[in-house]
């Protein structure tokens, strides 16, 4: 086992890296300047954690938020790992603290924020640290076009060729344009070593509906999800007032979070989310950066996002912890036109404009797709996967239909009416409903007129949303809403190509209104009880839940049911010092009384393989205890004695004379020696 393996082991209590992780890890260790682009939830931190250990001095990790990183200082110290913080929200006591720690050498980690790079301080007590590597947390704030833009983080490149360090930048944000900024503002223009992981996020279930009855589709959803921490993203203020009521009057525990809400509501908001198990919060898209929750079980759109790279990056922030964890977007025909009047209305010049209709329009493209929705979202970021069995579409295939004769008719009303009118005045002129408008335009003796009488008010709502959404047509800006045609329905308008749509795929009951249970059913009640016990524990150090254990490791706990430290030790997150920590409480919790005493030199051992050597060390000794035969001296080795055999596993009869003396040797070798060597 390497030392990296070692310590992903003994200090982060993981068994694997995850994908990606092994490499970075090894670049940022070995010093070399790095540029990781991972999904959101693949595991970041841990690429400058572990190397932070790994190396010598101080590593200084900038990150924009400062509740962030008080959580991950947190998080670390329960790890046993010496972390501080150098914010502005520091107490006294924290700060000497944290001078003492690097004046002493311990400290591993220390989190500054971008704020204190102004300060010229700043420079010579990275120089005082022995500061030997620099991370950048969410690396895409250095780009002055994306909406995280932190002036500050300009200052870091700076400092890097200052201090002459490595530097290991890591961003979630993939697109070329922001990866080419931060090579020119943190590396010089010089590329780093860089790593594009991969972005499917298997754990996390996709759905999208079309809008019917919105409210009650998002507390159908919410419902089946009771008591689970869950976000819904709207896209007005008042619309997450209105909903996070109408989620408290159906019994959630929910509450509205939006630009419009004083920072401190906004913090505390922040804070009761990371704290609280169970909490839904109902935002605007403001609700985001500041979530570094790895249990979020759900997230849900009332409203269709911006654009397909919002919509990765909100659905992103659930499930992070690697649980099972749900998501289900609501769109119409209206969040359609309301995102191109955005676009269209916005300050940006034309080439942004229509770049921002093609993010839209892959967006869209997600929404109306007809096979499996994980294929279509990541063939946008360049992925090709197989039908993934984990989204509404693999588990419940629309109906399809040759739609060419119906959108050639709609194109047709279009033309035919001068480009001039939204979708409910020709849906009426194609159903040959002659209403007042349309008879004082003589609309009624059109050709059209009554073409498509054979199809619904609601088929024809379909069809119109897909034509939108494969942006046939679009609403004119400048005309109000009324309907154009576009280039791409040209082919279509010439019966040169086909087109296949979904019948309407609104039904009565959300897809999947019960959510993929965590554990069987026989285990949930024990499940309860250990999340309570988190609760119990995090409430006494005023720690976000998850500070404990994440999800994951409560579930494993649940299904599992370790009845040993050393089964405890095994489960993912369990690392040696949380092992020593909370071990005994939760193994009381699954088997009803604490495990039993274990000398201190065995606990260490717990989950090793030096655990079960030692023992069989003890066992053979107590055998031996008056010899082969039962009536020699009686004799014994302690437990610290057979720790150090066990850990060190000496390979002749001199290296365990060496720990237990000659006589002792003599009496025990020849046995030790079997169960030192064998079983490897
Ligand atoms: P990111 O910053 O990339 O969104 P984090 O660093 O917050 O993700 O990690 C997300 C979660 O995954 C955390 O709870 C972390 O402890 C967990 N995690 C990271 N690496 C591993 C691993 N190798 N095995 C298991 N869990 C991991
Ligand atoms: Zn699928």
């Amino acid at each position: 086992m390497s030392n990296l393996d070692d310590l992903l082991h003994s200090v982060f209590g993981f068994d694997h890296f995850r994908p990606g992780q092994r490499e970075i890890v090894e670049a940022v260790s070995q010093g070399r300047n790095v540029l990781a682009i991972m999904p959101t939830g693949g595991g970041k931190s841990l690429c400058y954690q572990l190397p932070a250990l790994a190396r010598d001095g101080v590593t200084v990790v900038i990150s924009p938020l400062i509740a962030l990183m008080r959580d991950q200082v947190r998080a670390l110290r329960e790890l046993g790992v010496s972390a501080g913080a150098l914010t502005s929200g520091n107490t006294d006591e924290e700060t000497e603290e944290l001078f003492q720690a690097l004046d002493d050498g311990s400290l591993r980690l220390l989190y500054i924020a971008p704020e204190r790079l102004a300060n010229p301080g700043t420079e010579r007590l990275l120089r005082r640290a022995k500061t030997t590597l620099i991370a950048v947390d969410e690396a895409h704030c250095v780009s002055q076009w994306g909406h995280d833009f932190r002036p500050d983080y300009l200052r870091i490149g700076d400092l890097r060729r200052r201090l002459g360090l490595p530097l290991a930048a890591f961003t979630a944000t993939a697109d070329a344009e922001t990866r080419a900024e931060i090579v020119t503002r943190l590396f010089d223009g010089v590329a780093p070593e860089t790593f594009l992981r991969g972005f499917d996020r298997p754990n996390i279930t996709l759905a999208f509906q079309p809008k019917n009855k919105p409210r009650e589709q998002i507390l159908a959803f919410a419902a089946a999800r009771k008591g689970q921490s869950g976000i819904v993203y709207c896209a007005t203020r008042a619309r997450t007032e209105t909903l996070a009521r109408a989620l408290s009057d159906a019994g959630h525990n929910a509450v509205a979070y939006h630009a419009g809400l004083e920072a401190e509501e906004r913090r505390i908001v922040e804070s009761r989310f990371s704290r609280e198990d169970g909490l839904i919060v109902v935002a605007t898209v403001a609700f985001g950066m500041g979530v570094d929750k790895p249990d979020i079980r759900w997230v849900a759109h009332s409203d269709l996002p911006k654009s397909i790279e919002s919509y990765y990056q909100e659905i992103g922030r659930a499930g992070r912890d690697g649980a099972p964890a749900d998501t289900l977007t609501l769109y119409g025909a209206d969040d359609i036109r309301l995102r191109r009047a955005q676009i269209d209305e916005g300050l940006a010049p034309p080439e942004r404009k229509e770049a921002d209709h093609a993010r839209l329009n892959a967006l869209l493209g997600l929404a109306e797709a007809r096979h499996c929705r994980r294929r279509v979202l990541l063939r946008y970021f360049g992925e090709e996967i197989d039908a993934c069995g984990n989204c509404d579409l693999c588990a419940d295939p629309p109906e399809l239909f040759d739609g060419t004769e119906a959108v050639r008719k709609a194109l047709s009303a279009i033309l035919r009416t001068d480009q001039g009118f939204g979708a409910g005045y020709l849906i009426d002129l194609l159903r040959g409903v002659a209403n007042d408008r349309i008879r004082a335009r003589g609309h009624d003796s059109l050709p059209t007129f009554g073409v498509g009488a054979d199809l619904s008010k609601g088929e024809w709502q379909a069809i119109f949303r897909q034509m939108m959404g494969y942006d046939l047509i679009r609403p004119d800006a400048a005309r109000h809403g009324a309907l154009r045609m576009t280039q791409a329905a040209r082919p279509i308008l010439r019966d040169e190509q086909k087109i296949e749509l979904r019948r309407d795929t609104i039904k009565a009951t959300p897809t999947r209104a019960t959510p993929l249970a965590l554990v069987a059913e026989e285990d949930e009640p024990l499940l309860a009880a250990l999340k309570a016990k988190r609760r119990e524990l995090a409430e006494a150090m005023k720690a976000p839940a998850y500070v404990v254990f994440p999800d994951r490791t409560l579930i494993e706990m649940a299904s599992l049911r370790p009845a040993t430290l050393d089964e405890f030790a095994r489960l993912n997150g369990v690392g040696a010092k949380k092992l020593e920590k909370y071990g005994d409480a939760f193994l009381s919790v699954i088997n009803g009384a604490p495990p039993p005493d274990l000398h201190p030199a065995r606990r260490k051992l717990a989950g090793s393989a030096g655990g079960s050597l030692f023992d069989r060390l003890q066992e053979a000794q107590i055998a031996l205890a008056r010899g082969e035969d039962g009536t020699g001296k009686p004799m014994s080795c302690t437990s610290r004695e057979l720790a150090r055999l066990a850990a060190q596993r000496p390979d002749d009869i001199g290296g365990i004379a060496r720990i237990l003396g000659e006589t002792r040797a003599q009496r025990f070798g020849p046995r030790f020696m079997e169960i030192l060597t064998c079983g490897e």
